[in-house]
């Protein structure tokens, strides 16, 4: 495990305005601490600088792992989304049902490897819409 200084992690955490980078979960509803996550993994060269860190939900950051691409559904290799690079609406759009629909190939893959739809997390984003405290 790769140690993020107090102060960095305090920075990601803030640019990030306490919410996932993500699925843009805010912190303050999930009763777990968030992760910093490499966006693009220690494994693949990534560095622990601001460039390349984001603010995670345990969700997100465990299914993304190490990875940073998958295949959609041309069977073609497409990069994960990076929230340091590309715009969060350009790629995703979230319904009142609370379901995370993808705009682009790089939201279909992201959607689908940190399983942004999974059940409980649908549930959770529907209410959080309904209360008006899940926004994009
Ligand atoms: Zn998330």
């Amino acid at each position: 495990m790769i140690r993020i200084s107090e102060k960095l992690r305090l920075q990601v955490a803030q640019n990030a305005n306490f919410k996932c980078e993500y699925c843009l979960i805010p912190e303050y509803f999930l009763a777990t601490t968030f992760h910093i996550d490499h966006i693009r993994s220690i494994k693949h060269r990534g560095e622990s600088l601001l460039i390349n860190l984001a603010y995670a939900c345990p969700h997100c950051n465990q299914n993304k792992g190490s990875d940073i691409a998958s295949y959609n559904d041309q069977e073609e290799i497409t990069r994960f989304f990076n929230p340091r690079s590309d715009n969060w609406e350009e790629h995703f759009e979230v319904n009142p049902n609370g379901i995370i629909s993808h705009l682009t190939a790089i939201g279909e893959v992201t959607i689908r490897t940190l399983d942004f739809n999974q059940i409980e997390r649908v549930i959770l984003r529907k209410s959080l819409i309904e209360i008006g405290v899940y926004n994009s």
